[in-house]
């Protein structure tokens, strides 16, 4: 293999298995809370006493490896474009105006809670043209590790918040938060309906670089049937909606954007 394509392969390579990265993203959702095992070690003198110290939930183990069955690729020519994380009043609106005037769609990965604040956003997304993702209730990272009751009830109810802003809109797809996938989750999200949607491009926009940035990274790694995950909530995204405004006409003239399938 010639050096540039491997330090592409390379590149791919980190892209591919850095992820969502949201985990770093909000300490209070992915910090363990505080626990009693944090505290001084009892004196030798202590008695023993029952412990008081509630269960935590057992949590199953992450692969190693992405399980099977993840469509990382848009099923076309064109290149996908995700927006996770929303709907958010400061920066959907935003991205919509955007996708509207280059007359292109995209998919938007919603938080359910999210979507029970904002329904007219994910109104708003569906009137457009646009395709939905379920991202869980509350951007659960350990989602997937949860017991099988938990997912399928995590997912219901975001489902049923879309569907209360947006009835009877088709909910594509179901894409993990920080892309923690288990083979489990995948299996249950198929069995409601829901294709668990991945990525090929991640320009880690999540964690605020500059546009310039976010751009020589989408476009780096950015080849036909690329899926790119981007983000228009969750922190400030006035980088990400910068970088969308060079990107967006720019993919569509090279590649075409379509929605995945
Ligand atoms: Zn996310």
């Amino acid at each position: 293999m010639r050096p540039r394509a491997l330090s592409a392969l390379a590149l791919g390579l980190v892209l591919l298995v850095t992820g969502c990265g949201e985990a770093g993203k909000s300490p209070d959702k992915a910090a363990a809370p505080p626990s009693a095992s944090a505290a001084p070690a009892p004196s030798p003198v202590t008695k023993p006493s029952p412990t008081r110290t509630p269960a935590k939930p057992k949590l199953r183990p992450l692969p190693k490896k992405l399980p099977a069955g993840l469509h990382r690729a848009s099923g076309s020519n064109g290149v996908a474009l995700t927006f996770d994380d929303g709907p958010d009043p400061r920066f959907t609106p935003q991205i919509l105006a955007q996708l509207r005037a280059a007359r292109v769609q995209a998919t938007f990965c919603v938080v359910g809670k999210q979507a029970k604040r904002y329904p007219e956003l994910v109104a708003r997304i569906v009137r457009e043209g646009h395709q939905l993702c379920n991202h869980s209730w509350h951007h659960d990272v350990n989602l997937g590790r949860r017991s099988a009751a938990e997912i399928r009830s995590d997912l219901q109810r975001t489902n049923e918040a879309i569907h209360a802003a947006a009835p009877k809109a088709p909910i594509t797809w179901f894409r993990q938060p920080g892309g923690r996938w288990t083979a489990e989750e995948v299996t249950i999200a198929r069995q409601m309906g829901l294709r668990p949607l991945h990525w090929s491009v991640d320009p880690q926009d999540w964690d605020h670089p500059p546009a310039k940035t976010i751009i020589k990274r989408v476009e780096g790694a950015t080849r036909h049937g690329s899926v790119v995950l981007m983000h228009d909530a969750g922190g400030d995204r006035a980088q990400t909606m910068a970088a969308c405004r060079h990107l967006i006409p720019d993919i569509k003239r090279r590649y075409g954007i379509a929605l995945p399938r």
